[in-house]
């Protein structure tokens, strides 16, 4: 039986590394996505027939409970609220890996004795980040779904209150090595360790919230991988590796993508100042433009490029944009998107939703290659998005969300933003993109101002 559970944990590990590698293209994601779900039940499967199962009662129970939260999370999640929906994964994975710890502690320790320094070392690691991840990733869900404010929380003495904390938890760590069977210090490690999680996420917030998710997704792996060491479990210890890498790499990726150091975004507290931007705008002239109008624009553009965001998601919009681009593209106009690696709510969300609506891959531009061609757009449309296009990134010094790159809209000839107010983006700062000369302003919910324009092109 124990040689047929391995296969099959093989099996399954090979399937989570071609499910992750097929996830690094929009074309091979949802193969990639398949993967790893039967690599999932591979790994559930050798877990049954591996021989250790206690009472079928409680897998029953327990496939049914996580099932029926599962499926309704999917269910009832809209797409814009998944960085709340992984964050609550993460929450619970962790809480697993806490409570397996906790477990093997109190078997192996307190019952038996039977704990060598590598099995204390392993279930320490474990509890340590994982009791941080759950906490940090609730923590992050209630940023994110705006139950607590979202921008960052910051006193006196943050960063030197963190570290204590950390150290302390670390020190302790280290004790439980030499002298296991301390359960104090066992749960005290723990109990801080929560709290590192709540105080290591109140600093960070605004546009640096993508980071955060997968950091802890980084730090759920990295448990998770523990756990696997804890209680002799190879699929385990590869599916945490592998989450615990690829969560690293990716918030590398954000982070570079927001031209910001790590450090910088756990210690910098971006975001902070949130604007009151409706005040502002009644300050200062905007220009309107209608439905007419902008088809007018449009017909005598050669070279149209789409910037969708955050606004398109809400609105589900991408198959009328996609309209649109059917309806330019008959007239012989061309028509490119253009990808910030941030805009949305998740990594890749704008490729998942233009994906969905049948757009090209090859309309689609990352923002390093369109950037350089931008001053010969004819005209540029943003629909929904805001903070990936706000020129105060690369003008204003003392802007939030100075040196993160933009998509250079304001280069092109004409500038068409589409929203429905003059309301903030996730940073909550003030865009100066909606004042500048070339800058028309199309009002409205993005799906419905889509629709009477492609109405307007059809007539
Ligand atoms: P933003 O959040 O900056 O702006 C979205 C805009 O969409 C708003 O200004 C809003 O204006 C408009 N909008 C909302 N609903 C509608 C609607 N129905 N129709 C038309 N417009 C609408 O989005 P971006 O995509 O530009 O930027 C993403 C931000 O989110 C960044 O700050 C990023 O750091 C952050 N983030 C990204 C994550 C990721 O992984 N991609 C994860 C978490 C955060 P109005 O209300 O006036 O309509």
């Amino acid at each position: 039986m124990n040689y047929l559970t391995e296969i099959v944990y093989l099996i399954a590990s090979v399937l989570f590394i071609l499910g992750l590698k097929g996830l690094s293209h929009p074309e091979s994601a949802r193969r990639g996505m398949h993967f790893a779900e039967i690599g999932m039940l591979m790994a559930i499967v050798g877990t049954l027939v591996s021989g250790h199962i206690v009472t079928w009662t409680w897998i029953i129970t327990g496939v049914a409970i996580g099932s029926a939260i599962g499926a309704a999370m999917a269910i009832f999640m809209p797409m814009t609220a998944m960085p709340q929906r992984i964050a609550l994964s993460h929450a619970f994975g962790a809480l697993a890996a806490v409570l397996v710890g906790v477990n093997e502690y109190i078997e192996k320790g307190i019952y038996h004795q039977e704990l060598t320094t590598g099995l204390i070392g392993a279930i320490g690691f474990e509890v340590l980040f994982g009791a941080l991840t759950v906490t940090g990733s609730l923590m992050a869900f209630g940023k994110l779904s705006e139950l607590i404010k979202s921008a960052p929380i910051t006193y006196k003495g943050q960063n030197f209150i963190n570290i204590i904390l950390f150290f302390t938890a670390f020190g302790m760590f280290v004790y439980l090595i030499f002298f296991p069977y301390n359960s104090v210090i066992f749960y005290t490690m723990i109990g801080l360790s929560f709290l590192i999680g709540i105080f290591i996420v109140l600093p960070i917030g605004g546009a640096d919230m993508p980071v955060v998710i997968s950091l802890m997704n980084s730090y759920a792996g990295l448990a998770i991988a523990a756990t696997g060491f804890a209680i002799d479990n190879k699929v385990l210890i590869i599916a945490g590796s592998l989450d615990g890498a690829s969560g690293f790499i990716l918030s590398i990726i954000m982070s570079q993508a927001m031209n910001r150091s790590f450090t910088n975004v756990l210690f910098g507290a971006v975001g902070s100042s949130q604007v009151d931007v409706s005040a502002l705008a009644e300050e200062r002239p905007i220009t309107r433009v209608g439905i007419e109008d902008t088809k007018f624009i449009l017909e005598q553009a050669d070279r149209v490029v789409i910037v969708p965001g955050y606004g398109m998601a809400v609105a589900q919009a991408q198959h009328t944009v996609r309209e649109l681009s059917d309806e330019l593209d008959k007239r012989g106009i061309s028509v490119e998107f253009a990808i910030h690696p941030v805009a949305g709510r998740m990594p890749g969300h704008m490729n998942v939703l233009l994906a969905e609506a049948n757009i090209s891959y090859d309309q689609l531009l990352e923002m390093e290659t369109i950037n350089p061609t931008m001053d010969s757009v004819d005209v540029c449309i943003i629909i929904g998005a805001n903070d990936v296009v706000n020129p105060a990134a690369r003008t204003d010094k003392s802007s939030p969300i100075y040196g993160m790159p933009i998509i250079d809209v304001d280069k092109a000839k004409t500038v068409i933003v589409m929203k429905r107010s003059m309301a903030a983006g996730f940073a909550g700062i003030e865009n100066p993109l909606f004042y500048s000369p070339n800058t028309k302003m199309l009002f409205g919910d993005a799906k419905k101002v889509l629709q009477e324009l492609v109405a307007e092109f059809k007539k």
